[in-house]
C-alpha cells in the first residue's frame, strides 16, 4: 500500500507519471473521466520542442499589446466576459514577464526542456511507438529581413547556452525545401532537433498500452471524488472505489478543481486553442511543420491530414467554442498551401494550462500529506510529459531528481 499512487488525469503528463512510477515498483491506478489522451494532449501542433528554452512571455511591447487589444488578430483572441477573471493571473503572467524576472524563469525552464528528447525516445521505444517521433525539425517563415535578423540572434544564443540545433534557410533553400508553399518568403529558421509526432494522441495512448502491459491499471472515474481514506486517498471509478496511499493530481487545466478542496488554489488559466484537418490537392505534400511569422498559427503535416493549430484564446472556463482563429487563419493557409477540402466539420478544442511564471508545478501540494501535483504545462506539455513524469516518480519514490526540482514546488503560489 505505501508503493501505491492514484493518478488523476490520462493527458501526457498524468500518463508518463503513471508510467515512470510503474516502472519503478508503484501499483499504479490512473483515472480519467476519457479514455487517455483526449484532453489537450490529442490536438496539439505535437512537436517535441527541444528549442523552447524560452517559455512564452506575456507581450510588454505597446504596440504588439495594441494589437491584441483590438482583438481581430489571429494568433491571440479573448472572450470580454473573460476579462475580469484573468485580471490577477495576466496580471501576474505580465510581472513574471519583465526582462530580468524572465531570464531567472527562462533559466529553469531550459533545464528542464532540455532532455525533452531522450525522455520521449525512451518511453516511445519501450512502448513500440518511436515511429511516430519525426526527427525533422519545425520552420518559422519570415517575410522581412528584420524578422530573420532577429531570429538568427535568438537561434544563435539557443544554440550557444543551450545546444539547440537550428540552420537559416534563405528563399530559394526554403522553396528546395518546401516546393509545394505558394508564396515566396524572404527565408526560414529551421529548428533541427524537434521531433514533429504524426499522431499526438497515438503517442499518449501507446504510453498508456505499455503502462497496461506493465502492469499497471486504468480506470474511467471523476476526480473531483478524490478523498481521504485513513492515511491515503480513494477516489470513484467505474469499477468501484480505487485506494492508494499517495494521490497525483495530473488534470491539465482542471487541476485547481481537485486542489482547491484540499486547500490549495493555483493560480492556473487557460489558453485555449483549436485544430482542424485538411486534405492537400493533387500530389502536393509539406514536409517540415511551420509557422508563417506574420499570422502565427502552425500547419503540421499529421497522419490524419494537415492539421492547422491556433494560438491562445483566452475565455472562461466552460464557456462555448468560438473557433474565431480558425476562421481568421483558414484563408491565410490556403494562400499558402494547395490544401484541399476540410477533413471534419467541427473543429477540435483543448485548453493548454497556464501558470502566471510560465512554469509547471512538479512536486507535493503544501499541506497535504502524499498528495502531488504535475500540472501547469502550458504550451509545452506534449514536450515535457515525460520529464515530469521522470522527475515526480524520483521525488515520490525518494530518489535523488535527475533536475533539480525547487523551481516548480507548488508551494510557490501558497
Ligand atoms: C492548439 C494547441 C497546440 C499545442 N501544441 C503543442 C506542441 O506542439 N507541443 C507541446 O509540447 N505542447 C503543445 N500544446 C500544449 C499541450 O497540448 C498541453 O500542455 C498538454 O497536452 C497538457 O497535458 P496534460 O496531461 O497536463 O493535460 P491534458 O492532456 O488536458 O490531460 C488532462 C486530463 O485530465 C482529465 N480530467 C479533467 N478533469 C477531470 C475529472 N474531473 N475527472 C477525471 N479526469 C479529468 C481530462 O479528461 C484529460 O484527459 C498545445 C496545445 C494546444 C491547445
Amino acid at each position: 500500500m505505501t508503493r501505491s499512487a492514484i493518478v488523476l488525469g490520462a493527458g501526457m503528463v498524468g500518463v508518463s507519471t503513471a508510467l515512470h512510477l510503474r516502472q519503478r515498483g508503484w501499483d499504479v491506478a490512473l483515472i480519467d473521466r476519457r479514455p487517455p489522451g483526449e484532453g489537450a494532449s490529442f490536438g496539439n501542433a505535437g512537436l517535441i520542442q527541444r528549442e523552447a528554452v524560452h517559455p512564452h512571455p506575456f507581450p510588454r511591447r505597446i504596440a504588439e499589446l495594441t494589437r491584441i487589444a483590438r482583438n481581430r488578430s489571429v494568433d491571440a483572441v479573448y472572450h470580454p466576459s473573460a476579462l475580469p477573471g484573468l485580471a490577477s493571473p495576466l496580471l501576474r503572467y505580465w510581472w513574471h514577464s519583465a526582462p530580468r524576472r524572465y531570464e531567472a524563469v527562462s533559466r529553469a525552464y531550459a533545464r528542464l526542456i532540455v532532455t525533452c528528447l531522450d525522455e520521449h525516445m525512451a518511453l516511445a521505444s519501450a512502448a513500440g511507438s518511436a515511429e511516430l517521433l519525426r526527427p525533422i525539425g519545425w520552420m518559422r517563415l519570415f517575410s522581412n529581413e528584420a524578422q530573420m535578423d532577429a531570429a538568427r540572434l535568438e537561434a544563435d544564443m539557443a544554440h550557444r547556452d543551450h545546444g539547440v540545433g537550428y540552420r537559416m534557410l534563405d528563399g530559394d533553400a526554403l522553396a528546395e525545401a518546401e516546393p509545394h508553399l505558394m508564396v515566396r518568403r524572404v527565408g526560414a529558421l529551421h529548428w533541427t532537433d524537434p521531433y514533429s509526432v504524426s499522431d499526438p494522441h497515438a503517442l499518449t495512448t501507446s504510453y498508456a498500452h505499455l503502462l497496461a502491459a506493465k502492469g499497471g491499471r486504468f480506470f474511467l472515474g471523476d476526480a473531483t471524488t478524490l478523498e481521504r481514506a485513513g492515511a491515503g486517498w480513494r477516489v470513484q471509478t467505474a469499477e468501484g472505489p480505487a485506494h492508494a496511499a499517495h494521490a497525483v493530481v495530473a488534470l491539465g487545466a482542471m487541476a485547481g478543481t481537485v486542489t482547491r478542496r484540499f486547500g490549495y488554489s493555483p493560480p492556473l488559466f487557460g489558453k485555449r486553442g483549436y485544430h482542424r484537418h485538411y486534405g492537400m490537392r493533387g500530389n502536393a505534400v509539406l514536409n517540415h511543420p511551420f509557422i508563417d511569422e506574420v499570422s502565427g498559427f502552425c500547419l503540421v503535416p499529421m497522419r490524419a491530414g494537415i492539421r492547422l493549430t491556433t494560438g491562445a484564446e483566452f475565455a472562461r472556463a466552460g464557456a462555448p467554442e468560438t473557433p474565431l482563429q480558425l476562421e481568421r487563419a483558414e484563408p491565410i493557409a490556403r494562400s499558402l498551401l494547395p490544401l484541399a477540402e476540410r477533413i471534419e466539420d467541427r473543429p477540435w478544442m483543448g485548453v493548454r494550462p497556464c501558470t502566471p511564471d510560465m512554469l509547471p508545478v512538479i512536486g507535493r501540494i503544501p499541506g497535504q500529506h502524499q498528495l502531488w501535483g504535475a500540472f501547469g504545462h502550458a504550451h509545452q506539455g506534449l514536450t515535457l510529459g515525460p520529464t515530469t513524469g521522470r522527475m515526480l516518480a524520483e521525488i515520490m519514490t525518494g530518489t535523488r531528481p535527475f533536475i533539480d526540482p525547487a523551481p516548480y514546488g507548488a508551494e510557490r503560489f501558497n
